[in-house]
């Protein structure tokens, strides 16, 4: 990827700045170094001034970061971080120092504060991150190639699953099967809840061994170049009794219905609405427990949110997740997860899986 890319993101951070009021802007949150620079260590500190942007990092990332973003200036610092923003911030006459207050925690802000008496330290919400909601060309072609790995894993993984195994086995076989396909590995921890474990929406894979008969909920994903897939399927081994085949087919309808009313225009939480009020009319509402979706990207939860708790107008190149579930505690769990980009017209998918219950 280029840097032109990379030089429009600190100039919208630019403009952001000055609509928030601040002559700079800091930030140690891996993700949001990641979008501004494309410096992908685990660790270091970033200061956005309306001169440029310098990266300070210690010894051990030097030569990554000159590497991977060789358009930001690198400081590489021996002692405390502090240091070096302090005297950034001095030589560049700066005073309102903006800091990302969801990501910072309260002993950092008191650090910062101590150490750099020359600004007054300025709170912000949603910086970056509100850039972050509609994605650009490159990440969209990442997410995508995330969805194609992460449906190349599943394949090679499903295929294997048998009565016998533990739901750790299960896992364990995907998140190999995701390295295999390209994958730098799991989104997050992976979710296999089989029998009464599937019940729990977001039980991770246990030493339960999985039976004949069981349902099985398994929601992964892949992190490539930085970008999470999110996807679940539930499957189930060997004939179902008539109420499971019943229940499943009234999720999978609503899980169409919620993807079927994504497009730019539409408030978020009117697709929480519609699908809620389809599984209403099955009786199955109470036992869906959670919200419908959630923005994906270079994080596994970003905004928007599919839920009732918030609304927002969806737009174009924003990633969502819709996941209806159902969970009857005890007995079993269902969820079905799609991950898609939303159009002006619709929405493309990002995983090509099938949603057959019953595994052939
Ligand atoms: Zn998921
Ligand atoms: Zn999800």
């Amino acid at each position: 990827m280029g840097n032109s890319y990379y030089e429009r993101r600190i100039e919208l951070l630019q403009e952001r700045m000055t609509r928030a009021n601040v002559d700079a802007f800091f930030t140690l949150a891996a993700p949001t170094m990641r979008y501004l620079t494309g410096f992908t260590g685990e660790e270091g500190y970033l200061l956005a001034l309306q001169g440029g942007v310098h990266l300070v990092v210690d010894g051990r990332f030097t030569t990554q970061a000159r590497e991977e973003c060789p358009w930001v200036d690198v400081i590489e610092y021996t002692g405390h971080f502090s240091g070096s923003i302090a005297s950034l911030l001095v030589a560049s006459h700066a005073h309102w120092l903006g800091f990302e207050k969801e990501r910072v925690s309260f002993v950092q802000a008191e650090q910062m504060r101590a150490a750099f008496p020359s600004v007054t330290m300025v709170p912000t919400e949603s910086v970056v991150e509100g850039m972050r909601v509609v994605k650009d060309s490159h990440e969209l072609d990442m997410m995508r190639a995330a969805g194609r790995v992460a449906d190349r894993a599943f394949n090679a993984m499903i295929g294997r699953l048998k009565a016998g195994m533990t739901e750790n086995d299960v896992a364990a076989l995907l998140e190999y099967e995701m390295r295999k396909a390209g994958a730098q590995g799991s989104s997050f921890s992976t979710i296999v809840g089989s029998g009464a474990r599937g019940a729990m929406p977001h039980g991770v894979a246990s030493g339960k061994v999985i039976e004949r008969g069981d349902v099985i909920v398994i929601d992964f994903g892949v992190s490539y170049e930085g970008y999470m897939s999110d996807c679940t399927r539930t499957v189930a081994l060997g004939e179902q009794p008539s109420e499971v085949l019943d229940v499943y087919a009234k999720l999978r309808g609503a899980q169409q219905l919620g993807l079927d009313c994504i497009k730019a225009g539409v408030s978020s939480r009117s697709v929480d609405t519609a699908v809620r009020g389809n599984l209403g009319e099955s009786g199955l509402a109470q036992y869906f427990t959670h919200g419908l979706g959630h923005g994906v990207g270079l994080e596994i939860h970003e905004a928007p949110r599919l839920s009732q708790g918030t609304d927002t107008v969806l737009e174009p190149g924003q990633v969502v997740t819709c996941e209806p579930g159902v969970y009857l505690p005890g007995r079993y769990g269902m969820r079905i997860e799609d991950s898609v980009i939303v159009t002006a017209t619709g929405f493309e998918p990002l995983t090509e899986l099938p949603k057959e219950l019953v595994l052939p």
